[in-house]
């Protein structure tokens, strides 16, 4: 058959009828163990922390996603940056950028320092930055974009050349994107690594992780780390994402489509002072995701021109449609506020200067109808 494209995959990539039964759908397989014909004569499936049925169609349906020939799922996203991490031995360097998840960040930081490996936090918006601090010792860019919450890009093809002149690694956390936006394998990167938990699984039921990858060796050596260390997700879990990935597309297009009604809706707005979204032309790399992003996406951040905390709360109290929570990439449209909630343990002086200033508010655009949303946001608004 040819090249299936997004949406077929989507729907029938890693699952096939199930062959005691003929179902459809993957059966959720709850077992912890499999009997085996004789000592070490099995069809596949010793013992569940190695291997299971419905996370192994997941698996082949998130590999066929990302352009990739192998996938892992793991218990949660941080399961699965963390399996990458032990990659590393102690000694090693990462380069990373100055603006990741709050979770990469503080394990980095808070856990692998402590045991050996450095990393360098840089900004990474010019990828020609790595240069300066790349020695013998680094062995791994890890690069996270759009970012969090200001919406950078970082130019995927421009960090992997400077890795592949320099033997390094590239990693990309494509969660912000999902596989439909962006496909960083294509691009040159050697790991893929996305919170499932967001859009993958799209209906904010889920904690989950995952890596992908063209290298069969890298794919053995994560392989081994998870099966030792032990991050793997439940049966229940990966029916409910391959279920959810079946309308992955569909989503996406209503998030983009709701995205950008809502960045026009709040750059026009009087009371607004900048939004963030890579696809307005001013965005400082709007080419970038022009070139690298197959559209704009659902996650956006704005400031309030009268800049105060107590504009944001009752700007957050006062809308009826969006929840205010943590988390993205469900259907239904979050609000979030980084100063308090997701960047709070960044301290005030350096958060302000990158740009995470106190009324900066972040939105998950859920796939709602977008007149709804917008109404929503214009009678807060009244209340700012
Ligand atoms: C949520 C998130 C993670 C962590 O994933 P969990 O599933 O919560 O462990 C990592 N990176 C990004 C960009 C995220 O949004």
């Amino acid at each position: 058959m040819a090249k299936m494209k997004f949406g077929t995959k989507a729907v029938h990539a890693g699952v096939e009828p199930d062959p005691s039964t003929g179902a459809i759908m993957t059966p959720i397989f709850q077992t912890s163990t499999y009997v085996q014909e004789e000592p070490a004569k099995h069809k596949g499936y010793a013992y569940a922390r190695g291997a299971n049925p419905t996370r192994n169609a997941l698996q082949k349906s998130i590999a066929a996603l990302e352009n990739a020939t192998f996938a892992l799922c793991f218990s949660s996203g941080m399961g699965a940056t963390d399996t990458v991490i032990k990659l590393l031995n102690q000694g090693d360097e990462v380069i990373t950028s100055n603006d990741l998840y709050g979770g990469s960040y503080r394990m980095f930081k808070r856990v692998y320092e402590r045991l050996g490996i450095k990393f360098h936090f840089i900004d990474l918006t010019h990828a020609e930055n790595i240069n300066q601090y790349i020695n013998s010792n680094t062995r791994l860019i890890w690069l996270e974009t759009p970012s969090n919450p200001l919406m950078n890009i970082i130019d995927i093809e421009a960090c992997v050349a400077i890795a592949k002149k320099n033997n390094l690694l590239v990693a990309v956390d494509n969660t912000f994107a999902s596989p439909y936006l962006q496909s960083p394998l294509d691009l040159g990167a050697d790991i893929v690594m996305h919170s499932v938990t967001k859009y993958l699984s799209g209906h904010s039921d889920v904690i989950m992780g995952a890596l992908a990858t063209n290298n069969e060796k890298l794919f053995q050596d994560l392989a081994f780390i998870q099966n030792s260390c032990g991050a793997v997700p439940g049966p229940q879990d990966s029916f409910l994402v391959l279920r959810g990935i079946k309308t992955l597309h569909l989503r996406m297009e209503r998030h983009c489509q709701n995205g950008r009604k809502i960045a026009e809706f709040l750059k026009n707005h009087p009371k607004v002072g900048k939004v963030y979204w890579p696809g307005f032309s001013d965005h400082p790399n709007h080419a970038i995701a022009k070139k690298q992003m197959r559209d704009f996406g659902g996650m956006l951040s704005f400031t309030l021109k009268d800049d105060s905390l107590e504009k944001a709360f009752t700007l957050m109290k006062s809308v009826q449609l969006f929840s205010l929570a943590e988390s993205l990439g469900g259907v239904e449209s979050l609000i979030n506020h980084p100063a308090s909630m997701t960047h709070a343990s960044i301290p005030k002086e350096e958060r302000i200067k990158n740009g995470l200033v106190d009324s900066l508010i972040r939105l998950s655009i859920g796939i709602e109808d977008s007149e709804d949303l917008i109404s929503d946001l214009e009678q807060a608004l009244k209340h700012v």
